[in-house]
């Protein structure tokens, strides 16, 4: 089998409301797609995190190490792909581009062998996944204070039995967001809380220590995700286990946080650590050191059947007869095509989302939006 063409789809659309994290605002939603084409007519798909018109330029840029070569070589294909940039791409762009690419190839490979990905990745521990809502964003024109315990309110009404609200804007603000999320939603429900690097070491240590008896289930980027040894203070200086990973890229970005164990739990996202021959290498560690994985997600359903397909060949760590579960970051903020993207949704059900169980990634493309949603 040969990979005869590349192809980039950027999906843009313009928000009614902004919103922003401690880190960056959001005035649209632009993702890309990967379309990897072969000679023997399957196609695979993937996605690329973070800014998509670099991603798209690129992955064009890594087509020529690729076309006429075989997609069902992952491995080789990966390593090729990534030695070629390696000089001046170790990190960001390269990786996040590599991802998309990847997470096509491992598309192309399942349906080549007729089965899902979580198979091809060593088996599937669980068929369906416990998802959190992310939110929790500063929209402009609301009060933070009182619109975030409402949006909570809603996610447990929908049924989700987790979420996760942004801080890192002001601690004495943050620590009273957190209290009203807390009251909102009940004792029951788990909260967890993300900085998105925007405190110091001192604030997030003070954070941490009052916002501990609200029942936190991790406080993720407390700062500056440089900082390992601001991370190793955090983790030492407050209670609640720390996150982080999304911006670490690949297994030798991860390395240096899991060694120096700035982290509980590591959060490396299919779409921008390097795809599944990556991601899988960085679960390996984690077992290695005793670190938690929960994937970060943030992109379209193509980034949710990636990670649904990766969490559920994630070994429970350490096996019990009830182990521990990772779960799915489950985006709920403005993006009207995540699921029109697909031609069946990946929706939750009492929180809980099926993995899918078709080959590949489970997921069919619905290129009418790709047309509706193009720049
Ligand atoms: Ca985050």
């Amino acid at each position: 089998m040969k990979i005869t063409a590349i192809r980039t789809h950027l999906l843009e659309h313009k928000l009614d409301t902004y919103f922003e994290s401690a880190s960056s605002g959001f005035s649209t939603r632009t993702h890309v797609l990967v379309e990897v084409e072969t000679d023997v007519g399957i196609t695979g798909w993937g996605e690329c995190l973070g800014p998509a018109r670099l991603n798209a330029a690129i992955v064009e840029g890594m087509a020529g190490h690729l076309i006429g070569q075989n997609p069902l070589e992952t491995e080789k294909r990966w390593l090729e792909t990534y030695h070629a940039f390696r000089d001046q791409g170790q990190r960001g762009l390269t990786i996040t581009a590599l991802s998309g690419i990847d997470i096509a190839l491992w598309d192309i490979k399942g349906k080549a062998w007729g089965v899902p990905v979580s198979t091809l990745m060593g088996g599937r521990f669980r068929e369906s996944i416990e998802a959190y809502a992310t939110g929790g964003f500063r929209k402009d024109g609301l009060d933070r204070v009182t619109d975030l315990p409402a949006e909570l309110a809603r996610y447990k009404a929908e049924g989700f039995g987790a979420a996760k609200i942004k801080i890192g804007f002001d601690v004495d603000e943050d620590l009273e967001v957190i209290k009203r999320c807390r009251d909102a939603i009940g004792p029951d429900m788990k909260l967890m809380i993300d900085a998105n690097h925007g405190f110091t070491v001192a604030e997030a240590i003070a954070l941490g220590r009052e916002a501990a008896q609200y029942g936190i289930g991790w406080f993720e980027e407390p700062v500056l995700p440089e900082l390992l040894d601001g991370y190793v203070d955090v983790r030492r200086g407050q209670p609640i286990p720390v996150a982080g990973g999304e911006t670490w890229h690949g297994s030798w970005g991860m390395k240096g946080p899991v060694e120096k164990r700035c982290i509980d739990i590591l959060q490396p996202d299919i779409c921008g650590t390097g795809g599944f021959t990556e991601a899988k290498r960085i679960s390996d560690m984690c077992v290695l050191h005793g670190v938690r994985l929960v994937p970060h997600v943030w992109g379209t359903g193509v980034q949710l059947a990636a990670s649904l397909q990766f969490l559920s060949a994630l070994p429970p760590n350490p096996p019990r007869p009830e182990p521990l579960q990772p779960m799915l970051e489950f985006d709920q903020t403005e993006m009207p095509f995540r699921q029109t993207v697909l031609t069946s949704p990946l929706t939750h059900e009492s929180g809980l989302v099926a993995v899918p169980d078709g080959p590949g990634l489970g997921i069919e493309i619905n290129r009418d939006t790709l047309e509706n949603y193009r720049p």
